[in-house]
């Protein structure tokens, strides 16, 4: 937090939010946010480093020093269309209104960057203290719903609770949803929420109905402990083995992979036998194999992920031209044969398997 030393002692510029959050905890922080009281890009544009600036927000990005960092400018906002992004009413405003526009109390502190000074107009630092998350007005998850998985984030990494008023708002507006919500934003934050790999996240996912919010279908609690699962196959996309287990997801937009890894798994019915996990699972994604097994057939999932999976097969399309058979669909017919028998005897050697083929030509 040097940023004090290179510009000037300006007492209008406030770290604010979860950065102040983080360090009253303890704890380090994602990113660095500063807010000017005032129009942040005219604040900058005297210091002739501006990068990028976007004015709709009146956000800026400077060099300090050789490194990038972002202002704010203070800025009020209404939800004119719940649910989505809010508009911008005024840059430039006071710091105690940029604050009312956040989502708790203890992501609505400010410390001043040339005196440390904290601001805390809405009793943040006892919250924090108390360990609790407090919306700042009733109609706070009305206007962004974003903010009750953003709770359930916040609740996990630092076991914060929801404070007793703030969890029956949750209730009610949970049992009322307004599905014309940006599921842009609703996808980051549980992406964020559920990459954190917690049980603990999952479990209050579903039994306070924060699920609802993506999936109306009624949802039981799998049997599994995912987070132990995870620890033990590490996957790219964590998230998606806790939410992609949710029937119904049409509303949150997939990229092509994520999609394929849940249509994968739900394409998949019962496997018997160890050819038929095999086949199954070979060239999916470790996350389509997990869902599966959560959802499906464990014992299937875990054969292929410790053992079946590391058995291959040697004979090559190569071999059989030279033992003198065309290339035809044949030869995969031949290479499930020679699997087939490799998955009872992996033993087998290469020469082994030869001899297979050869058997199989007569
Ligand atoms: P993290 O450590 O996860 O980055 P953060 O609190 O810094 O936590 P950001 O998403 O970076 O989270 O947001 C920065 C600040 O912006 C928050 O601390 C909060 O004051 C405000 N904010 C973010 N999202 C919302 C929202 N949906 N509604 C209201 N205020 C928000």
């Amino acid at each position: 937090m040097d940023i004090i030393n290179i510009y000037d002692n300006s007492d209008k510029l406030y770290y604010i939010g979860g950065v102040v959050r983080d360090k009253l905890l303890g704890v380090k922080s994602f990113d660095v946010d500063i807010t000017y009281v005032g129009n942040a890009i005219e604040y900058c544009s005297k210091f002739g480093e501006v990068i990028q600036e976007n004015p709709d927000f009146g956000t800026v990005r400077v060099n300090v020093g050789g490194r990038e960092v972002d202002f704010a400018s203070t800025r009020s906002e209404i939800y004119e269309k719940k649910g989505h992004l809010p508009v911008v009413t005024k840059i430039g405003c006071s710091l105690k209104e940029d604050v009312m526009r956040r989502d708790f109390t203890v992501n609505a502190l400010a410390m001043s960057v040339s005196t440390g000074e904290i601001v805390d107009y809405t009793g943040g630092q006892k919250d924090l203290k108390d360990k609790i998350l407090r919306v700042l007005h009733d109609e706070s998850f009305i206007d962004d719903p974003t903010r009750i998985i953003r709770a359930l984030k916040f609740r996990v990494r630092f076991g914060f609770d929801l404070e007793e008023h703030t969890r029956y708002l949750q209730e009610k507006y949970l049992s009322d949803i307004n599905y014309d919500m940006s599921y842009k934003r609703v996808k980051k934050e549980l992406m964020e929420t559920f990459n954190l790999n917690s049980q603990r996240a999952f479990e209050i996912f579903i039994q306070e109905g924060i699920y609802k919010l993506v999936s109306p279908e009624k949802f039981e609690l799998p049997k599994v402990n995912i987070e132990e699962l995870i620890k033990k196959y590490p996957v790219e996309h964590t998230w998606l083995v806790y939410i992609g287990l949710l029937p119904d997801l049409l509303r949150l937009e997939f990229t092509k992979e994520e999609r394929k890894i849940v249509e994968d798994f739900r394409a998949i019915g019962d496997l018997k036998t160890d050819f038929e996990i095999y086949k199954a699972f070979d060239g999916l994604a470790v996350e389509s194999i997990l869902l599966y097994g959560i959802s499906k057939d464990m014992n299937a999932a875990i054969r292929y992920l410790d053992i079946l999976r590391y058995i291959k097969i040697s004979v090559t399309g190569e071999d059989l031209k030279a033992l003198g058979l065309k290339p035809s669909p044949k030869y995969q017919e031949i290479f499930d044969y020679i699997l087939q028998a490799k998955l009872q005897n992996p033993q087998m050697t290469y020469e082994d398997e030869i001899s297979l083929v050869k058997n199989y030509k007569n």
